[in-house]
């Protein structure tokens, strides 16, 4: 892979460079409940600052719409972002923000207020999305992508916008790549791939362009029940895409043919409604049909089997990608598959990279740490997307090529 880095910019002290960043964090009544975005971005915020830059730091956060909506201020990530540089971060609203930075002194950091107050930044059409790149562009002689959530969208932060300046990736979305790159190109095998998450849909690009490469598929999570179903299960009230099982046996077709191993669970934690008081029934896959009184079950995690079975396919791996949890985690009686899965890519010796979005938010919240893996994405999407062999805007427009 190739694309512009931070070294290709000529930055002479004072220079003002507008980093995209996703800082798109969870937030609780105000609270950051997880600032692993935030602490992301310091590799190339710290970078530019050594250099003497003038540092605008830029995001969306949550869904605003267009409209400017308290709630979804970025306020707390500048607090945050100002406690970890160690320096004053002021939250800045766009009509504001030229005079303060002109003013700055070299090594001053700014943080634009939410991006998505602006109903242009998602703009579908792009001259509207262009003219918002022009006013973020007149606030920098250089633009930094560092956004790695968010480098898959055609919006004008993370396209048009490095279309109008001097642009380069930054630290986190060169670390991004060169981790996806090793799942790309010539993974060490035996290569196994972990998919979960409510969705077959989403994933079938990503098994399709992996399944050349691999030796092993895992299929947990809501979407192991239409690949169930097309094996011919019965699956109760279970989540499945009926649309998608066609796919599912084109998939299994061709893994075969490829010579690709694919597990699927043989035993699952099933419930009869969807509650945080619902207690689990382990059941073998061949007998999900019904719950204890009668009413139809739901498959809502892998059982101890499956668990097991997984877990040995993962850590007798040398390049392990997961992505989707294994269960409804959120719901302490079903998070048990994912928290197993987990374990074995902390114990895995090889490489291990944990996509983003819920099985990255999944680990965290079970306590594993950074080290506790080779790579954790900090963009779901963007990680699956690029997975698939996509050629993502975000990046294209950095002069990235595979
Ligand atoms: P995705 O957004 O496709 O990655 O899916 C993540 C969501 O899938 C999480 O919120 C999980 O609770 C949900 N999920 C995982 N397994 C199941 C399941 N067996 N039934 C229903 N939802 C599930």
């Amino acid at each position: 892979m190739t694309v512009r880095t931070l070294d290709t910019l000529p930055l002479h002290p004072g220079a003002r460079v507008l980093v995209r960043c996703d800082f798109n964090v969870p937030l609780h009544e105000g609270v950051i409940a997880d600032d692993g975005r935030i602490r992301a971005a310091l590799p190339t915020l710290r970078e530019l600052l050594g250099r003497g830059a003038v540092v605008i730091a830029a995001s969306h956060l949550g869904r605003p719409k267009g409209q400017v909506v308290p709630e979804l201020s970025l306020a707390p990530v500048a607090a945050r972002l100002g406690e970890l540089l160690d320096l004053p971060v002021p939250l800045l609203a766009l009509d504001e923000a030229p005079d303060r930075i002109d003013r700055a002194a070299p090594g001053s950091v700014f943080l634009l207020e939410n991006l998505r107050f602006s109903p242009a930044e998602t703009s579908a059409e792009e001259p509207v999305r262009r003219v918002f790149a022009q006013q973020l562009a007149d606030l920098a002689d250089a633009v930094v992508s560092d956004g790695f959530g968010v480098v898959h969208r055609e919006q004008a932060s993370c396209f048009d916008l490095e279309r109008l300046r001097p642009s380069a990736a930054g630290r986190l979305v060169c670390a991004e790549l060169s981790a996806s790159e090793r799942l790309l190109n010539h993974p060490e095998r035996p290569y196994t791939v972990v998919l979960g998450g409510s969705k077959v849909s989403d994933k079938l690009g990503v098994i399709r362009n992996l399944l050349p490469q691999i030796d092993r598929l895992l299929i947990g999570g809501g979407m192991a029940f239409t690949f169930l179903a097309a094996m011919g299960s019965r699956i109760g009230a279970s989540l499945c895409e009926p649309s998608r099982i066609d796919d599912c046996l084109e998939v299994l077709r061709s893994a075969e043919a490829q010579g690709v191993e694919v597990l699927v669970p043989t035993d699952i934690r099933t419930a009869t409604e969807v509650t945080a008081e619902a207690a689990a029934s382990i059941v073998p896959v061949t007998d999900i049909e019904s719950g204890p009184g009668g009413d139809a079950a739901i498959g809502l995690d892998i059982g101890p089997e499956t668990e097991a079975r997984f877990a040995e396919a993962i850590r007798s791996s040398r390049t392990v990608f997961w992505n989707g949890p294994m269960g409804m985690f959120e719901l302490p009686a079903f998070a048990s598959g994912t928290l197993a899965i987990a374990r074995a890519l902390r114990d895995c010796t090889g490489f291990t990279m944990v996509g983003g979005g819920d099985s990255a938010a999944a680990v965290r919240q079970a306590g594993f740490s950074e080290s506790d893996f080779s790579h954790i994405s900090t963009g779901g999407g963007a990680s699956l997307e690029l997975l698939e062999g996509k050629a993502l805007p975000g990046l294209t427009v950095l002069g990235w090529s595979l």
